[in-house]
């Protein structure tokens, strides 16, 4: 109990946990071990240009593959991370195992490394990205952090001052799951974020032509264009889906009809008879 309410406000904002206690408990002293026994790896999920289907980036997305429990979600175990205060530790080693990776793609294509709140309020976070692109030759152009709105949240803290000193580093912003937390608009005038990634929800309603959908993607586009930022519209599965995005004007979009989440390797092999450009992504079964 007193675990939970330790856990920080952000929870009631953020996917909820739905582990009972027990699993919770064990499941918590195995992510203990996880990153001394291996456990982890990332997938990379292709981002293309909505305009040509050129590959842009790959969002490193993390998984964790236990003994016990098998093949556990992010959204089950990254808020199971951050109670237990693991998710430095596991966010320093996403942070430079993707910058490795990225090393060995075309210089054109970037990296997306998602951070959460409680990252950016450890004191160490910005010498650890430092230190992880300079120990990866990885130009700060070529990495982007992802945060969602949850971190507006996180008055006093200097969440929002470390967002600046990213911005600094010449690293680029993209600010997640659009539309889905909590909805002020204030930040945007205050952080400049490259890219605002429109969440897949909206995608979706859009392709059925929800007029709630539709408003909120044209709104969002156009917000963006003129504060200078691209848009990215998430979790396209569909042709119709992608055909409204493209209609809509989103600059980019990211889902399974252009590529799911792949091991290394697979991203890599992309690569190997094409450069990003002409690269268009056929492998579309699901
Ligand atoms: P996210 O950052 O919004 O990542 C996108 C999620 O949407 C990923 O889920 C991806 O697999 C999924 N997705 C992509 N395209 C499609 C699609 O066409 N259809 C559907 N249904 N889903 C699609 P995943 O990998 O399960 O990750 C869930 C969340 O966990 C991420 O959401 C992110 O918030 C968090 N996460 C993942 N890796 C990390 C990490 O290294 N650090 C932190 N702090 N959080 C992470
Ligand atoms: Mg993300
Ligand atoms: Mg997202
Ligand atoms: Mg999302």
């Amino acid at each position: 109990r007193s675990k939970d309410q330790g856990g920080g406000a952000h929870n009631q904002y953020e996917p909820k946990l739905h582990v009972h206690a027990e699993e919770r408990r064990v499941m918590e002293i195995a992510l203990r071990k996880a990153l001394d026994n291996d456990e982890f790896s990332l997938n990379y999920q292709p981002v293309v240009s909505a305009d040509t289907g050129g590959v842009m980036g790959f969002e490193a997305l993390l998984r964790w593959t236990n003994p016990e429990f098998g093949i556990v979600s992010p959204a089950k175990f990254i808020p199971l991370a951050e109670d237990a205060r693991l998710i430095v530790p596991i966010g320093e080693w996403v942070m430079r195992t993707a910058c490795k990776e990225a090393m060995k793609w075309p210089a054109t294509v970037k990296i997306a490394v998602n951070v959460s709140a409680d990252q950016l309020t450890d004191p160490s976070f910005l010498d650890m990205v430092v230190s992880a692109l300079h120990d990866s030759e990885l130009p700060a152009q070529r990495l982007e952090i992802e945060v969602t709105e949850s971190i507006f949240m996180r008055e006093g803290t200097g969440a929002t001052q470390v967002l600046d000193q990213i911005i600094g580093l010449g690293i680029n912003l993209s600010l997640d799951d659009f539309g889905t937390g909590y909805s002020s608009l204030g930040y945007l005038r205050k952080t400049r974020f490259s890219t605002i990634k429109v969440d897949r929800s909206f995608v979706q309603g859009a392709a059925k032509k929800v007029p709630e959908s539709l408003a909120i993607i044209r709104a969002v586009v156009a917000m963006a264009d003129s504060l200078g930022m691209t848009t990215t519209a998430e979790g396209a599965e569909t042709e119709e889906e992608v055909k409204m995005i493209q209609k809509l004007g989103c600059s980019k979009i990211q889902g399974y009809y252009f590529g799911r989440p792949m091991a290394s390797h697979d991203a890599l092999e992309l690569f190997k008879d094409h450069n990003p450009d002409t690269l268009k992504i056929d492998d579309r079964a699901a």
